[in-house]
């Protein structure tokens, strides 16, 4: 270190073109850190893309710290170096944390979105910090450390303006031939295409050019919106009369016609977790037997198909038939100023149907007070209508025994026939919240070396009786019969750091609750033989985890069975639709009844892959093929290319149809035949007025009030509800009748 023909080539710190340089340097460490460590959607097998990783946080970075030897003054010189450093290692760092939870990116749209998010309900305990992560740091830390011990001097001079200039115009050459190097890879990467994905985008140009360019296409989505005409919306509607309406099946069509909908949205949930034991126990043995119960069509390949909105982008879905956006939620970003066509309104408008949704976190979360406005749901009973206490929420909001518990009050009330949605909470990562005693004895969950993985089973079991409760009361109260019950999961409950203490659970049915490293030798040897004959984790076993329930239950009917035809989230509505009764045709609708014939089974993930029965492209960023059945990585032959690329055109147009439609908000310029715009201000959701209204259309049909509670002669039926939950009030009465009519499943 002494040798002086070595410290030649170091940046002198004791100067300011030095320490701009050494700043350059440490960011571009600690990026590589980040590319290489944290980043694996960046790993390609391709050499160019990887000398374009190496260089390009280099000219970027340059160019903003270069920038600050204009400036004179001492003092404001040396702030701005310590500006920049502090917000380059902010933006890498931030970004490490982001992607170890959502294999993802920071987008514009997350970090403002993210405000909302960061409210009540926002676990700040199961931000994925590691102790090594003080690395990022480090550097900043001695730097200022030998400031204060003044090893490092403070230089007066400025540094002068034709040199500044001629350091600046070394970091923009830098950049310029990173970023023509970028473009020869022929993504075009500022373009408005590439922008889906941002693993092109940071691979290739950098962190800080995908902020920017993101910012700039998130105000251009605006402007957008501005220049739309009716004629982009007249493109949409062709394309959705040629390409995916289908005419409903005859069979079906209309079989539910007039009964209640209740919508089941189960938090977090996999499709691998039914089915599924430990030690010889379900984990979920209710929902195993809807799954199996002759009077429910269950689906085996059901995919989630979620963006970075994750939970509103699957209600966006089963709401509208339209994809989330590519970055953000869209229930965030537009959501308050949209023109929706949506499930509430149209089930109202044509079949007089009442709507609500039950809700354990508060309203604002992902915007949904002014969404569901938008969609013209007329009540939303969220957080403020239950009276809550520590016992009875987790960080996400009321528990799911007790929300379930809690909405019949005001479920029977409702006019029928009814479209409700219940939103459970208590299965979200981390999985944590619930007490002791509210944990089945007999259950005990996996030890599988990650407390996520251990709870996730816990927290699922809890969400199963929940649900099986809730059961329990529609069949004691009568609501049972007169209505369809429709239960999905939203997107999976594992991901990121947590899949590989996972894997070992996927596809068994029953597994183990001890340790897996179990060998009596020492841990770290243990621990060594693990990792060498572990099973490698790809995008291939990402894309299948994917999968999520969706069952139909009728109750009544005994022609329920298992479907295997593969199929996802954005084909919910018109099924639905259709089983009441009710024409989709006019409406604008992505997704394809599941009972229709002429279906192409085919799958669009918002990443632009795509799932079929016979080839799956998880990533089309990693450009790798696989054969779904097997899992086996394939070269494709001349006719599976063109299967791919046939598939591809399809994904990609739906796609960019989808994000039109939403992005420039091309449905004020449509009324379809029978439907009456929604007015976002006919709704209000406060506790007070909601009472009032209920009472209020109670007393105004008297006699012709076809509410539960009306029917009922005025008593509530809450006393019918069991549950094993402390605290809750069990009635005895009611005991005889629900365990006569229910529990056991079929
Ligand atoms: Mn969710």
């Amino acid at each position: 270190m002494k040798s002086s023909r070595f410290k030649k080539w170091l940046p002198n710190l004791n100067t300011r073109v030095g320490l701009v340089w050494a700043s350059v340097f440490f960011i571009w460490l600690k990026t590589m850190i980040a590319y290489f460590f944290v980043f694996n959607h960046l790993h390609s097998a391709d050499l160019q893309d990887y000398l374009l990783m190496i260089v390009n946080p280099i000219g970027f970075t340059a160019i903003f710290i270069a920038l600050s030897l204009f400036i004179s003054r001492t003092a404001l010189f040396y702030t701005a170096i310590g500006f920049w450093n502090f917000f380059g290692t902010l933006l890498v760092y931030g970004n490490v944390v982001y992607y170890r939870e959502f294999a993802d990116f920071l987008s514009i749209n997350t970090l403002t979105g993210g405000a909302g998010m960061m409210g009540k309900g926002f676990d700040y305990s199961a931000i994925p910090v590691q102790p090594l992560d003080f690395i990022y740091w480090l550097d900043i830390i001695i730097i200022v450390v030998l400031f204060l011990l003044k090893k490092i001097k403070i230089d007066q001079e400025p540094y002068g303006r034709s040199k500044s200039f001629r350091q600046l115009t070394i970091a923009v050459m830098i950049f310029m031939l990173t970023f023509m190097g970028a473009d020869m890879t022929e993504h075009r990467l500022v373009s408005r295409q590439a922008q889906y994905d941002d693993t092109y985008v940071v691979r290739y140009l950098g962190l800080g050019p995908w902020l920017v360019t993101d910012g700039w296409y998130t105000h251009v989505a605006n402007e957008a919106r501005n220049m739309a005409s009716k004629s982009d919306f007249t493109k949409v509607q062709q394309y959705i009369a040629a390409n995916r309406y289908l005419a409903p099946n005859v069979s079906v069509y209309g079989k539910d016609k007039n009964k209640n909908l209740i919508v089941i949205h189960l938090e977090s949930f996999q499709q691998d977790l039914i089915d599924k034991s430990i030690d010889g126990k379900p984990v979920t043995p209710f929902l195993d037997s809807l799954y199996h119960s002759n009077s429910t069509i269950a689906f085996s390949n059901f995919f989630n198909q979620v963006g970075q909105g994750k939970t509103s982008d699957a209600e966006n879905m089963l709401e509208t038939s339209t994809f989330g956006l590519p970055t953000g939620s869209l229930f965030q970003s537009l959501g308050s100023t949209q023109t929706f066509q949506a499930m509430p309104a149209i089930l109202n408008q044509t079949e007089g149907y009442s709507s609500a949704v039950f809700h354990g976190n508060v309203g604002t979360f992902y915007n949904r007070v002014n969404v569901y406005r938008n969609m013209g749901y007329q009540n939303f009973f969220d957080q403020s209508f239950w009276s809550l206490n520590s016992q009875d929420s987790t960080a996400w909001g009321l528990k799911d025994k007790d929300l379930f518990y809690d909405s019949v009050p005001y479920l029977e009330q409702l006019q029928q026939p009814f479209y409700v949605k219940y939103l459970t909470v208590t299965n979200h990562t981390p999985f944590t919240g619930l007490t002791e005693n509210e944990l089945d004895p007999n259950f005990k969950t996996v030890n599988s070396g990650d407390p996520i993985v251990d709870n996730y089973f816990l927290t699922a079991h809890y969400l199963d009786q929940s649900v099986e409760e809730f059961f329990n009361y529609l069949k004691a109260s009568g609501l049972y019969n007169k209505s369809i019950i429709v239960i999905y999961g939203d997107h999976y409950g594992i991901s990121g750091s947590d899949d590989k203490f996972y894997l070992p659970y996927l596809g068994q049915t029953n597994v183990s609750s001890a340790p897996l490293a179990s060998s009596s030798s020492s841990s770290s040897s243990s621990e060594d033989a693990k990792a060498s004959t572990a099973p490698t984790w790809n995008d291939y076993d990402e894309a299948m985890m994917q999968r999520v329930p969706f069952m139909i239950v009728t109750p009544g009917s005994t022609d329920g069975y298992i479907n295997n035809e593969f199929a996802g989230e954005i084909d919910v509505m018109p099924t639905l639709e259709h089983l009441l009764g009710i024409s989709t045709q006019n409406y604008i609708q992505f997704g394809q009844d599941l009972f229709a014939k002429g279906r192409q089974q085919f799958v669009a993930l918002r990443n632009r892959g795509f799932i079929t029965p016979t080839i799956t492209e998880p990533n089309p960023a990693s450009n790798e093929f696989y054969d779904t059945t097997t899992g086996q990585q394939i070269t494709p032959t001349a006719s599976q290319v063109a299967y791919i690329n046939e598939i591809q055109t399809k994904v990609n147009t739906m796609l960019n149809m989808s994000d039109a439609l939403n992005s420039e908000d091309l449905l004020r310029f449509y009324t379809p035949a029978g439907f009456t715009p929604v007015n976002a201000s006919n709704y209000t959701y406060t506790v007070s007025a909601t009472q009032k209204r209920l009472k209020q259309i109670e007393d105004s049909l008297k006699a012709k009030s076809t509410s539960l509670y009306s029917e009922n002669h005025n008593v509530s039926t809450q006393s019918l509800y069991q549950s094993d939950e402390p605290g809750m009030i069990k009635s005895k009465s009611a005991l005889a009748i629900a365990s006569s009519s229910s529990k056991g499943g079929k």
